[in-house]
């Protein structure tokens, strides 16, 4: 299991980074990212502290554990500026908190995060057309939620990205020990979005790709 899209009790986690890690090396992750939420505020706090547990970690335990951050309800008018300082505080993957159809994300929201080139539009709720394509000319990555709620929305997600070409990966925007999962859920998860079987080898790949690439930036 790759997971980029977790969060500690750096934003409205319940745990440690530390122990996020710890259950998930448990659970039998391969790679997990840490993306706290984070506007104008707290993004120079959350970032280097998250960044400097992540290195300790990988070089004591087997799993790759990847510093970043989740841009959360900002006024998508920021997101360009938000997303450029956060790479240079060393986020390594950078989530969009997108217009799932569970919370009042402010309209605009999912063209700004793919116009600002993030890593991950996270649960992009009725995402239209024109922006799923425009998440695949940027190589922004769709995401496909485990989270009740944001979940409601997955087979859109999934028809829409099939007919353009998007990247999709799979994530759990896990709060809770509880919301890690296994490669056998993901991929129930995949499958109850209407996704066949070869479409899932290729979401696994992608995670795996974004996530090596996420590490390789990242500063040892
Ligand atoms: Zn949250
Ligand atoms: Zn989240």
């Amino acid at each position: 299991m790759i997971d980029l899209h977790t969060h500690s009790l750096f934003s409205d986690g319940v745990l440690l980074p530390s122990e996020l890690v710890r259950r998930a090396v448990i659970k039998g992750y391969e790679m997990i990212a840490i993306t706290d939420h984070a506007d104008a505020s707290n993004l120079d706090f959350i970032i280097p502290r998250i960044a400097t547990a992540c290195a300790e970690l990988n070089r004591r335990w087997h799993i790759k554990a990847l510093p970043g951050i989740e841009l959360t309800h900002i006024p998508p008018e920021t997101f360009a500026d938000l997303t450029v300082r956060a790479r240079s505080l060393g986020a390594a993957i950078v989530v969009a908190h997108g217009e799932t159809i569970v919370e009042p994300v402010h309209p605009g929201t999912n063209r700004a995060a793919i116009e600002a080139g993030v890593d991950i539009l996270a649960h992009p709720g009725l995402i239209t057309r024109q922006e799923a394509e425009l998440a695949a000319r940027n190589d922004v990555h769709l995401e496909i939620t485990s989270r009740k709620g944001h979940s409601l929305s997955n087979g859109h997600v999934a028809k829409l990205a099939g007919a353009v070409g998007a990247k999709l990966i799979i994530d759990t925007d896990t709060h809770e020990p509880g919301d890690l999962i296994t490669d056998d859920l993901a991929r129930n998860v995949l499958l109850g979005a209407g996704l066949d079987h070869e479409v899932i080898a290729a979401i696994f790949q992608n995670s795996k790709e974004l996530a090596l690439k996420a590490f390789a930036t990242m500063k040892k």
